[in-house]
């Protein structure tokens, strides 16, 4: 299939062929001609398989075809749960209306309430936002969406937890009538949260399940390494900078102050490097990601707040210093790098403090993950179970399987042996949605 097999508009055609995509993705082939008939979706995809155009262009080609239905309200409204993706989002949109009537805006936290209103004011027919400051101009009257086509909600699972199901249960209730047409992306279904979701806001949606996240992604090379401590992993990460063909490098820590000491580490071997934390005010974070795309920087030390949504094809490999501890955002954190076909490398330290987060992540992916070792920073913390000990000189000549913890025999009270739970009896991936009560990336 091509683009114009779609039947999409001229003006829509030319912007793809400015962009150099010469076939629709998997799940843009997928998801357009259910768009473009007018069914609601619902779509689980792997991180980069092009799910932003698969809802731009459908959604486009019904608002330069058909006529609005409220004049002043807006069109379209896409949420997206951080600025970052937001704005990333925006980015791609700008190219599709440049050369029609359409308008947009883009509206997310940190930015000023008032110019966002003089924007609003101008009744633009796509809004972009993040869901917090969206509901907080809704209830302000800056922006009305009784008349509002279509709903799309990008990352969803991770909108809900961060916390915004009120939100978006708000936003809904202000553009519940039965011509709204509403498209929902998630990285996960396996979410209870998303089902509530899908049911109250989707009418018989088309499902598209494309590489759920536990698939191996074919282009990232996955290694792990064990660490004692944080000078050990100081030490792995060294090494890594010396020795690893890195074009661009996403290093992934647990908190905000390892961010900044990192960025000052990589710093001091002679690499540009910035830190990005929520520490950081709008206008910041921005310019550090500007930088970072533009490749002013070699080196991006950041929390989770990077782990979604970033599209940069020069980032040839993810550093997971600490691991995430929800198994999904190792998926998306390594999903920065293998974009659009090119091959990437994810690297992730494993230290005791990372022991549980890893049996999280093991039972996610639904395999035992594969260490490696450095000849001479060997780890003495081998986990709970030892691998068979192998460390050849190259990292990625050293390889050891080991087996899940779960499939250890556990003992009884009584001391008998008892057969181990095998992985993900009933499919369920054994991570519990979470919650967080206050969101500090919106
Ligand atoms: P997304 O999943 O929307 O973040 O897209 C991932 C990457 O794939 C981005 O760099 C897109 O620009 C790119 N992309 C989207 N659609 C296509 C296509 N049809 N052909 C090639 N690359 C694409």
């Amino acid at each position: 299939m091509v683009f114009q097999d779609l039947g999409l508009d001229p003006r829509l055609l030319r912007s793809v062929q400015h962009l150099g995509f010469a076939k629709p993705t998997d799940i843009q082939q997928e998801a357009i001609p259910a768009v473009l008939v007018g069914r609601d979706l619902i779509v689980s995809s792997k991180t980069g398989s092009g799910k932003t155009l698969a809802y731009l262009l459908p959604m486009m080609q019904r608002l330069l075809k058909s006529k609005p239905l409220s004049k002043q309200d807006a069109r379209a409204l896409i949420l997206a749960p951080t600025r970052e993706l937001a704005k990333q989002v925006y980015a791609q949109l700008r190219l599709f209306i440049a050369n029609t009537p359409v308008t947009g805006a883009l509206i997310v936290g940190g930015e000023n309430f008032n110019d966002q209103e003089k924007l609003l004011k101008r009744q633009p027919h796509i809004i972009v936002a993040t869901p917090g400051r969206f509901l907080d101009h809704l209830e302000h009257k800056s922006v009305y969406i009784q008349g509002l086509e279509l709903l799309i909600l990008d990352e969803a699972d991770r909108m809900l937890d961060l916390g915004f199901m009120p939100q978006l249960n708000a936003i809904n209730k202000a553009a519940d009538h039965r011509l709204r047409q509403t498209l929902m992306f998630s990285a996960t279904l396996d979410h209870a949260e998303v089902d509530e979701l899908t049911l109250s806001l989707l009418k018989n949606p088309f499902r598209v399940a494309l590489g759920a996240g536990h698939e191996q992604h074919s282009d990232i090379a996955q290694h792990f390494m064990f660490a004692d401590h944080l000078t050990h992993k100081e030490a792995l990460l060294k090494h890594t900078l010396q020795h690893a063909a890195i074009k661009q490098l996403i290093i992934f820590t647990a908190t905000r102050d390892d961010a900044e000491r990192l960025a000052t580490l990589c710093t001091d071997l002679g690499f540009s490097a910035m830190g990005l934390s929520a520490r950081l005010n709008q206008g910041q974070r921005n310019s550090v990601m500007q930088q970072f795309a533009a490749g002013k920087y070699q080196v991006l030390v950041t929390t989770d707040l990077a782990s979604r949504g970033l599209d940069l094809l020069q980032v040839s490999h993810v550093l997971n210093f600490d691991l995430p501890k929800h198994a999904e955002e190792y998926v998306h954190r390594i999903g920065r790098t293998g974009r659009a076909g090119a091959k990437g490398t994810a690297l992730s330290f494993v230290g005791p403090k990372d022991w549980a987060a890893l049996q999280k992540i093991e039972a996610f992916l639904r395999r035992p993950v594969t260490f490696s070792s450095i000849s001479g920073l060997e780890a003495r913390f081998k986990g709970e179970i030892a691998p068979a000990v192998s460390s050849p000189a190259q990292v990625t000549a050293a390889t050891t399987t080991r087996k899940p913890s779960h499939t250890k025999p556990k003992k009884t009270p009584q001391g008998a042996t008892k057969p181990a739970k095998r992985f993900f009896e009933g499919g369920d991936d054994g991570t519990a949605p979470v919650r967080r009560k206050k969101n500090d990336v919106n």
